[in-house]
């Protein structure tokens, strides 16, 4: 098997990768901001991490999985200003802040759930972390690279230039950045126009404050990662994940407060996933075409023209590399249903094969090679950096032989016995374990499902006679159970749980 390549943001290579120690691996995601729902960009990000999670695992490693949840210390604005979005909320829908981050975080569990995300093995949350935040602080102002000013702390982001590459994430020069950003009026108190805030002075009227050595006050967002990833992983650690959206702010501002800190360049590998878009624009909370999960799952959005289920939307993420953009659209989600569906029809056939033949001489040698060829090429695949798009190529370029398998056209004998094997393991392994795709046909579902479409069959055959009175009982009678028919443009008829 080839040794797992990851792409570097910080380099801009691909490679090797080679944990801190043999055997376990350390890996911080930047968690949601929870004073709304996530959106569909958001899951975007955290299915990618899932998949380069179970995979790790898969590769026999001992993952800490850290993914926090921003709970505290968010403004509007990416440089300091604007309103804090918590309290912002909290006034809006007239609750404490807590209850909003309650509210958010329980609904964001729900949706990591419903797309059969694994829980990361710690998710510490910002508010919880506030007096190891405060110590980061004041080890920056004592190492020389923050100042106070009124109840305020900055990062001396020109000073901390001088001996460190501030632009080093993304790769450019302070002049480039400087330029990039807006003169400092005469109100601003920072020194530096790319200074950023470590601790923000409370107006006596915010909502959520903590004393510290500098007054009443919230950390700004930045901080936060910083100090959970250095308490559960350790000032320098394997692997640190996010959106692209990242790399220039957030992420590049915390690699400057860890050395500013401690004097080491805190991730080894830094690993960013390209935007979900719609119509071409990034998919943001701001810019308002932030489907939610559970406007997909009911169809209830004015763009989407049906219901689609989560593994359908978890299938569609996969087709694409996590570093490529992907666009959104009704024809890329419905291609994605029926691939699924010839996927898991592939996978009942392959379960049902049992292996027939006496020995080696009715083996097609051809068929033989490349079935094992495109097997281990699932392997190979992910080990070049989670290319969960070239694995699902091969598992479709495997389909139509499985199929074949199954229904006779070609002999059960074509592959050997340990191909055939093979086979039905990677599979298995592959869609539940890595991919972690449930088959929400099976399982559970069966017996429903086959009443469902039994009825749904009924309510056709009544509609047919014109005999409305059964055709409309057995849709509210199930819309009563909460079980949704909704009659598609191609005459078929789905259904969705409400
Ligand atoms: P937030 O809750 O806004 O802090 O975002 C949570 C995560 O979602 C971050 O890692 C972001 O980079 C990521 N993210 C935000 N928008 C998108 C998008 N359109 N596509 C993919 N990831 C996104
Ligand atoms: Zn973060």
């Amino acid at each position: 098997m080839s040794e797992l390549k990851v792409y570097n943001s910080l380099t801009r290579t691909k490679e090797v990768f080679t944990p801190i120690t043999p055997g376990y691996v350390g890996m911080y995601v930047c968690g949601p901001t929870v004073y709304s729902d996530v959106h569909l960009g958001n899951c975007r990000t955290f299915i990618s991490f899932d998949i380069i999670y179970r995979y790790l695992k898969y590769l026999g490693y001992k993952v800490r999985y850290v993914r926090n949840i921003t709970d505290a210390g968010h403004l509007e604005g990416d440089r300091d200003e604007g309103d804090d979005k918590f309290s912002k909320k909290a006034r809006l829908e007239q609750l404490e802040p807590m209850e909003i981050v309650q509210k958010y975080t329980l609904g964001f569990h729900k949706v990591m759930e419903l797309f059969n995300n694994l829980p990361p093995t710690i998710e510490p949350t910002a508010t919880g972390h506030i007096s190891e935040q405060i110590e980061m602080v004041k080890q920056i102002i004592e190492n020389g690279y923050a100042y106070v000013v009124d109840g305020t702390v900055y990062f001396d982001v020109e000073k901390y230039d001088k001996e460190k590459p501030y632009g080093i994430l993304t790769n450019r020069k302070l002049e480039d950045l400087l330029e990039g950003t807006r003169e400092l009026g005469g109100q601003d108190e920072k020194k530096g126009r790319l200074d950023f805030a470590l601790w923000i002075k409370a107006k006596p009227e915010h909502l959520m404050q903590w004393p510290s050595p500098w007054g009443m006050g919230f950390p700004g967002w930045h901080i936060e990662c910083s100090a959970m990833s250095g308490k559960y992983l350790g000032h320098q650690f394997d692997i640190h994940g996010g959106g692209m959206d990242l790399a220039a702010t957030h992420h590049t501002n915390e690699i400057a407060q860890s050395q500013a800190c401690y004097h080491t360049s805190p991730v080894n590998y830094w690993l960013h996933t390209n935007m979900l878009t719609v119509n071409g624009a990034r998919m943001s909370k701001s810019a308002g075409n932030g489907f939610l999960p559970h406007q997909l799952f009911t169809g209830d959005h004015p763009l989407l023209e049906k219901a689609y289920a989560p593994m359908t939307v978890r299938f569609f993420m996969l087709q694409t590399h996590y570093r490529s953009t992907l666009d959104f659209s009704n024809e890329a989600l419905q291609a994605a249903e029926k691939g699924l569906k010839r996927l898991w029809e592939a996978y009942d056939n392959l379960n049902k094969l049992t292996y027939t033949g006496t020995g080696d001489s009715e083996i097609d040698e051809e068929l033989e090679k490349r079935t094992i060829e495109l097997i281990n090429g699932f392997d190979d695949s992910m080990n070049d950096d989670f290319n969960t798009a070239k694995v699902l190529a091969n598992m479709f370029e495997l389909v139509p032989v499985i199929n074949s398998l199954k229904n006779g056209h070609l002999p059960l004998t074509s592959i050997s016995k340990q191909t055939l094997e093979l086979l039905q393991h990677k599979f298995k392994v592959y869609l539940f374990d890595i991919f972690g795709l449930k088959n929400e046909k099976e399982g559970d579902n069966s017996l429903l499902e086959g009443v469902l479409q039994l009825l749904i069959q009924i309510r056709k055959e009544a509609r047919s006679k014109k005999d409305f009175a059964t055709s409309d009982k057995i849709r509210n009678e199930l819309q009563g159970q909460g079980i949704i028919l909704k009659d598609e443009k191609d005459g078929t008829v789905s259904w969705s749980v409400n």
